[in-house]
């Protein structure tokens, strides 16, 4: 017998400040569904993603602690802006 297990990934998002947030896949499935262009971050934060061109410009602390605390893993070098 198997058992189905869910991981949840997630990947960095530049938010309009320039700040990189952890957005988990299903979140992102999530927005673009409901079709309104804001994600939820795994520190909370509300955001619309900067352009593909903008430079990020440091990962938010709330999100390295929310991170470490969940065994969510990283979809790889994968960015979503
Ligand atoms: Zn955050």
């Amino acid at each position: 017998m198997t058992t189905a297990t869910h991981q949840l990934t997630y990947c960095w998002v530049t938010d309009a400040a320039d700040t990189e947030h952890a957005v988990t896949y299903d979140d992102l499935a999530r927005a673009i569904i409901d079709q309104h262009g804001q994600y939820t971050a795994l520190c909370g934060a509300h955001l619309h993603p900067a352009a593909l061109t903008a430079t990020p410009n440091g990962r938010c602390p709330r999100c390295h602690a929310a991170l470490r605390v969940t065994d969510i893993q990283p979809s790889g070098r994968h960015r979503a802006n």
